[in-house]
């Protein structure tokens, strides 16, 4: 077996280490200090390809394999652990479910905008009283003629503050526990009742 890295994936290495050196380790500690989403530094590596490593390209992405993203995602990591988590938000919690079990239409409209970094995903799953075991949630979708109606409260959602889409996990058949549960993909910029609660108090990640 040859554990050598290939080409590209020197390449995106080398890119991301290189971009994470110049832009992100000489304000990673003010951020985290400030709490301020780094807008500017996100945008950046959504240019990059960063934000859609395994996307393909029809789809926003940058085409590139697993080992990629984990290469560059290692070295954005190891300058800002914010940017990192911010990055693998993307890339796994919300690209993955919508490419993988997304319609084409969907993913058009919804994987398209973040894979491409003109905006940001997140995955709202935790919930006060079910982290751990979130067959326990509470939050429920109901469906009410051509729409669902979702009601409940996460916490913990990262990017939940700034993302312009959401794959929300919630409840359609409490009988059935955790197999009756699905994942709907929420435009939080065009959701009447969405509202950011209290960003929590952490040790780190604060950016
Ligand atoms: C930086 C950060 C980012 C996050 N981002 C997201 C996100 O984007 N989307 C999202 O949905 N969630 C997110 N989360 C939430 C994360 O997934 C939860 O914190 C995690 O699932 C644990 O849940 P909890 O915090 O409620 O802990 P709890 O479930 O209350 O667990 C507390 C402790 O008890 C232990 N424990 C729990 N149950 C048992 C048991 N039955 N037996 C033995 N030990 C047990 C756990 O191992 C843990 O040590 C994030 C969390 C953090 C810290």
């Amino acid at each position: 077996m040859l554990f050598e890295l290939t080409d590209e994936q020197k390449m995106i290495q080398d890119m991301a280490r290189k971009f994470a050196e110049r832009e992100i380790k000489p304000v990673a500690a003010e951020l985290d200090r400030t709490h301020r989403h780094p807008e500017e530094i996100v945008r950046q590596m959504g240019e990059l390809g960063l934000m859609g490593v395994t996307i393909p390209e029809e789809y926003g992405g940058a085409g590139m394999d697993y080992i990629s993203y984990v290469l560059s995602m290692i070295e954005i990591s190891k300058a800002c652990a914010s940017c990192g988590v911010i990055m693998s938000v993307c890339n796994s919690l919300y690209n993955f479910p919508v490419y993988k079990y997304g319609t084409e239409e969907q993913k058009q409209l919804y994987l398209r905008p973040v894979a491409s970094g003109e905006c940001l995903g997140c995955y709202g799953l935790t919930e006060a009283g079910a982290g751990s075991d979130p067959a326990k949630m509470s939050t429920t979708a109901v469906p009410d003629g051509n729409e669902w109606v979702i009601n409940g409260s996460k916490k913990f959602i990262t990017n939940g503050n700034v993302a312009r889409f959401c794959v929300v996990a919630a409840s359609t058949d409490k009988s059935q526990g955790y197999k009756g549960i699905s994942s709907f993909i929420v435009d939080l910029h065009n959701t009447p009742g969405f509202h950011v609660g209290t960003v929590e108090e952490k040790l780190g990640i604060n950016a």
